[in-house]
């Protein structure tokens, strides 16, 4: 395919539909379906505490550089709030609200004893040396140390953040509090309390409801064909587990660029390929392909791994797969979910798709508490007992009231919020 002017990328960059706005709306509409109480989206459309940071970095010339940064807690009220840390240069306070939200939803539905929230620093951590990295991974966990810890609010990696980051900033954590305390954020290094399976288990996961969506709309797995936006950690791991289980992978688009082969990609070598630091677009053994035409692929499963406000009014319009598996935060507008809804395309909610994450970083947690760590198989299958279980709720809900996976999935996570107000007298 010939590489030409990206439309598409065009269009992400600057419609820009504010995710904040997005998850009230989403909320209003479902607590509307539900025949709830308005009261309740009162309750629930705003984080119940928001700080903002500003970090001053010594940058390696010398030079000090400010940089900013958040960490939003939708609600407590089911256990501490957990949620993960993103390195962004579009990182805003509304967005890092959105994702709080969207993280005591996944939480409900896959019955967690958690609530939301979400950090971020506005950086591109490509344009930091590692030293500069380390430096503003310390300092963003010493300014928000006085609203985290691990029976308040508990971090994890999120775009851009890895283990590593999360070494950093438990050690620092760790430094000053004057003793390690491993169940204050999860996602770190195994040896340092990490849980096996948890650098997996988002892509794992969205790969457990895309076999369950499968069997619901009778889709052939062997047979099936899959595009993919995004190799990051989610990304490649999707990629993985999709193909172990015989999907062929046409398209893969990364921030570099993307690639394309019609016999579908051998993912082992690709992963391989990316673990030397290289990115899509140095792989050459492949056609190249914009983001444009990833989204117009004549495949069965399309998943966007990436970031939010991908499938647009102006994007869904090309996508022609029958399943659309959100292993992303917030990747469809309104406008474009409308689109996938006129195309009858079974779409897996991010807030459900994705879960697998937070599910294993629950796990950890457990584990940190415990002080006895699980093996890798069994992570493993209690990730696919939560994440079939999750599914088969919401389906069901989806069903019973001929909505739509997305609404069925808010309904479930409102749901259970309000049964924990109900429990602790806050509504009658
Ligand atoms: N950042 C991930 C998410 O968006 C994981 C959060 C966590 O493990 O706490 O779900």
């Amino acid at each position: 395919m010939q590489p030409k002017q990206d439309k598409a990328e065009a269009d992400i960059t600057t419609q820009h539909k504010n995710p904040y706005e997005t998850v009230k709306d989403l909320l209003k509409d479902s607590i509307t379906t539900l025949n709830m109480d308005e009261n309740i989206y009162h309750l629930l459309k705003k984080p119940m505490r928001v700080l903002e940071v500003s970090i001053p970095i010594r940058m390696d010339n010398g030079d000090i550089r400010h940089f900013t940064g958040f960490r939003s807690q939708h609600l407590d009220i089911l256990g501490p709030t957990k949620g993960g840390i993103r390195f962004h240069p579009e990182v805003n306070v509304d967005e890092v609200k959105a994702l709080s939200i969207w993280m005591s939803l996944k939480s409900a539905i896959l019955d967690l004893p958690l609530g939301g929230g979400k950090g971020g620093v506005i950086v591109d951590p490509e344009e930091l040396s590692e030293r500069e990295l380390e430096t503003l991974s310390r300092a963003y966990i010493q300014m928000i140390t006085p609203i985290i810890g691990p029976q308040k609010d508990i971090p994890a990696p999120d775009v851009n953040t890895n283990p590593e980051v999360m070494g950093w900033m438990i050690d620092e954590y760790d430094k000053l509090r004057g003793y390690n305390i491993p169940g204050m954020l999860t996602g770190k290094p195994i040896i340092i309390g990490g849980s096996e399976g948890r650098l997996s288990a988002t892509g794992r996961g969205v790969v457990f409801t895309i076999r369950e969506a499968a069997k619901v709309i009778g889709m052939d797995l062997s047979k099936a064909t899959a595009a993919l936006q995004g190799f990051g950690n989610v990304g490649s791991m999707t990629a993985k587990f999709l193909y172990e289980l015989g999907v062929k992978i046409v398209g893969i688009t990364d921030a570099s660029g993307g690639i394309y082969r019609e016999e579908g990609f051998q993912i082992p070598e690709l992963l391989a390929f990316v673990r030397e630091g290289r990115t899509l677009s140095e792989y050459t053994e492949a056609e190249s392909l914009n983001n444009e035409e990833l989204f117009g692929l004549p495949v069965d499963i399309f998943i966007p791994a990436a970031v939010e406000n991908q499938i647009t009014k102006n994007t869904a319009p090309a996508i022609q797969a029958k399943i659309v598996a959100e292993a992303a935060n917030g990747p469809t507008t309104p406008e474009g979910d409308k689109i996938l809804e006129e195309k009858d395309v079974f779409v897996i909610p991010d807030i459900l798709c994705n879960a697998g994450g937070v599910t294993v970083s629950y796990f950890e947690w457990v584990q940190n508490a415990m002080n006895f760590y699980w093996k890798e198989e069994e992570v493993n299958q209690k990730l696919e007992e939560r994440m079939v279980e999750g599914f088969r709720n919401v389906f069901e809900l989806r069903e019973q009231k001929q909505i739509r996976m997305r609404k069925a999935a808010y309904s479930i996570g409102i749901k259970h919020i309000v049964k924990a107000f109900e429990a602790r007298g806050r509504i009658k």
